[in-house]
């Protein structure tokens, strides 16, 4: 942390500096106050220009201090803000780069504004469940307007200068640094000759104020989940057509309230969760990374062909390994065609779509590929193939280069053992679209290097994906708890339940999709192949029979118009369907189940519950390092609410103690697989000591 003081032409310039992005730390805030008294007291100082160095001003509060005392110490950034807002000296912001959260709300206390045209400004509280607290929601409104107000704080997301030169929030928009356009307002006759004027005593155009929250408040009501935070950030901006004061206060209660709110606990919780699964035990920052300058994939079927656009995306050179002509002419229009309809949107130029393609180079020959620093596999689910593919890699590849698979359900320890190197072989598992979803599953295996797993996880960040670190079983960290949560969605459907309920069900919860829809979405052709595996391979091995007729009704989903819902009006519109409930009805006919009426949160508990159980199994075998990293794992690859913060943080805001005794109860229900609910040992041992955690077990 650094604070720069000096004058130039009579301003004085005060610059802070608290790298990576000038969070306002306590000592922070305290060195802005500091200087800001020896401005006020300079008699060569007639104005003050605030500055973040590095390019950028500041995004907010600083992260390394939520729950610490720090982040509440004195001067506090309401304390702060005063000080400039009162200030009989006028002070200019310069802003340049990101200026988010607490550092808008610190600019809107200033006098003046310059910012550089390429500047991002916004209040992206809402995204952790809170609302600016330090009169963003009194200042904007007043600045920008009650509409634009509204809109960015309810979503939270920034907007750039060019965005907001028109309004009051920007005095000057500059190409480049805004410090000499600063200076230079600092010395001009307009600042000279007025009292600095605050922020607080612009007059707010209440015309339209009610009738735009309304509106706005219209439009949250039909989100699902509704979220306490975008509403209480409406009620606080209509409050800003009362005197200050009283909106400041209004504000502030709003505040306080949802910092205790489950929904802002479970950003939060998801928000640091993101940060601890970079880490891992044993693979300090100090491990040595090898190159990842160009890489090679194998099989440009679905996957194949998005990992290919993620590593292209990035800028990694890369060479497209098919089995023959056909498939590789298929894979490269594949990527060619994900690239197309990007143009088509509008999201991609067509010279950069040619820039990246014309960094792929399709080959049907290992002997071209040696020299790749890295290869990912992905061709069919197949041992054999498997075998087949690394034996020949091992042949080719350079030594040091690293051989990772994309296998779904295979054993990486045994995929690496078709190969004289298995110290440089490890499960890279991308979820689909591969140039879409941000989750990574890195999977370490038995013999993985620490510098190939390092050096995994640096790929993971260059492709800018979520990493979490898995050990090697049987589906992984997410598709083995899914696999629970996909039964349990099919028994309850037997008891009693329809696929809607437990779609809608889970909706209200929060997730992306329902079980039923996103199976229809990913095909049940895929499924079907693994559960006749599972009886093959797993005597005993119980699970419904209902999706497997299904499937033999050829509704295999979205690509056949047909699956658990009929799709006659595309695939954005399900539609319950009379086939599969003759289905049901049958079904349960035959395997002798009366249906009974389930409620909602029953289904909730016994599909959010199976993940959890699971996931405390996941969590003893050390498979995930921690809690949290499964949470990542569901956050960022399967829908899951953040608001929620992840199944194991929710599990721990219900309580262990009573997850536990839930899961007894659903034990006692004897449709099904009878062993399903034996709790797995340490949801048993947490949730019979009363009040503990896994988020933090001692
Ligand atoms: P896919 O059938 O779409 O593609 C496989 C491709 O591999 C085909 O184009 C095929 O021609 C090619 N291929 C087969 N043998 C080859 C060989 N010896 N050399 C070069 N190419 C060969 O399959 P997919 O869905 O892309 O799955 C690929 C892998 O990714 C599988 O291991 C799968 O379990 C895994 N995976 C799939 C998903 C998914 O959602 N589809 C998600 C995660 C992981």
């Amino acid at each position: 942390m650094k604070i720069d003081y000096r004058v130039d032409r009579a301003a004085a310039v005060i610059s802070f500096a608290n790298p990576p992005v000038n969070g306002l730390s306590q000592a922070v805030r305290a060195g802005i106050s500091t200087a800001l008294e020896r401005a006020k007291t300079d008699p060569s100082v007639r104005a003050i220009v605030l500055i973040g160095a590095g390019g950028l001003f500041s995004a907010g509060a600083d992260i390394r201090e939520f729950g610490t005392a720090a982040s509440t110490a004195e001067p506090t950034l309401r304390q702060l803000i005063d000080l400039v807002e009162t200030s009989a000296k006028p002070v200019i912001a310069a802003i340049a780069g990101t200026c988010l959260g607490g550092g808008l709300e610190l600019v809107m206390a200033a006098h003046y504004r310059v910012a550089s045209a390429d500047a991002k400004l916004g209040l992206p509280e809402v995204k952790l469940g809170l609302l600016p607290g330090a009169g963003g929601t009194q200042r904007l409104p007043r600045l920008v307007g009650v509409e634009q107000a509204l809109d960015m704080i309810v979503t939270g997301e920034p907007v750039a200068a060019t965005g907001l030169a028109h309004t009051a929030l920007l005095d000057h928009v500059v190409n480049g640094d805004p410090l000499a356009g600063a200076v230079d307002l600092a010395a001009s006759a307009e600042v000279a000759t007025r009292p600095p004027p605050r922020t607080r005593d612009i007059p707010l155009d209440q015309s339209n104020l009610a009738a735009l929250s309304q509106a706005a408040r219209a439009r949250l009501t039909t989100q699902r989940p509704l979220l306490p935070a975008p509403m209480r950030a409406v009620d606080a901006i209509e409050a800003a057509g009362r005197p200050f004061d009283e909106g400041l206060a209004i504000e502030r209660r709003a505040f306080l309230e949802l910092v205790e709110t489950p929904e802002s606990k479970g950003f939060r919780h998801a928000f640091f969760a993101e940060r601890a699964a970079g880490k891992v035990d044993g693979i300090p920052p100090s491990t040595p990374l090898r190159p990842l300058d160009q890489a090679a994939v194998i099989g440009a079927g679905t996957m194949g062909a998005g990992i290919a656009v993620a590593l292209l995306d990035a800028g990694i050179p890369l060479w497209l390994v098919e089995a023959d002509q056909t498939g590789l002419d298929r894979g490269r229009a594949r990527i060619a065609g994900i690239y197309d309809g990007q143009v088509k949107k509008g999201k991609l130029t067509g010279n950069e779509r040619d820039r990246r393609l014309a960094l792929l180079r399709p080959t049907v020959s290992y002997e071209t590929i040696g020299q790749a620093d890295v290869v990912i596999e992905a061709v069919f689910e197949s041992m054999e193939v498997k075998r087949g593919v690394f034996i020949a890699l091992d042949q080719v590849m350079k030594p040091g280069a690293i051989l990772a698979t994309n296998t779904s359900t295979l054993n990486v320890d045994a995929i690496a053992g078709f190969t004289r190197r298995p110290a440089d072989v490890l499960g890279l598992h991308f979820f689909s679209p591969a140039n879409v979803m941000r989750l990574l599953e890195v999977v370490r295996g038995r013999a993985t290097a620490p510098e190939v797993l390092a050096t995994a996880l640096a790929l993971g960040k260059t492709l800018r994906k979520v990493a979490v670190v898995s050990g090697v079983c049987d589906g992984f960290i997410g598709n083995r708890m899914l696999e629970g949560y996909t039964k349990q969605a099919w028994y309850l459907v037997e008891e009693g339940a329809t696929p809607h309920q437990i779609d809608l069900a889970m909706e209200s919860f929060g997730l992306a999709m329902g079980p039923f829809r996103v199976g229809d979405l990913v095909g049940h052709d895929v499924s079907l192949s693994i559960r006749q595996r599972r009886r093959a391979e797993r005597p005993g091995y119980l699970c419904s029979t209902l999706p497997d007729k299904l499937c033999q009704l050829g509704r295999l989903g979205q690509k056949t118009g047909a699956g658990w819902y009929d799709y006659a009006e595309g695939p954005r519109r399900p539609a319950p369907s009379a086939v599969v409930e003759e289905l049901i009805i049958a079904h349960r006919a035959e395997i002798g189940v009366s249906p009974r009426r389930i409620d909602d949160s029953e289904v909730v508990d016994r599909l959010v519950f199976a993940l959890v159980n699971e996931g405390a199994r996941i969590l003893e075998e050390g498979i995930a390092a921690r809690a949290s990293d499964i949470d990542v794992v569901y956050l960022t690859g399967y829908g899951f609410p953040p608001a929620r913060g992840g199944p194991m943080f929710y599990a721990d805001q219900v309580g262990l103690d009573r997850v536990l005794r839930r899961v007894r109860e659903f034990a006692r229900n004897p449709h099904g697989d009878p062993d399903f609910w034996t709790p797995a040992p340490l949801l048993e041992r947490l949730g019979e000591s009363g009040g503990r955690s896994w988020l933090d077990p001692r």
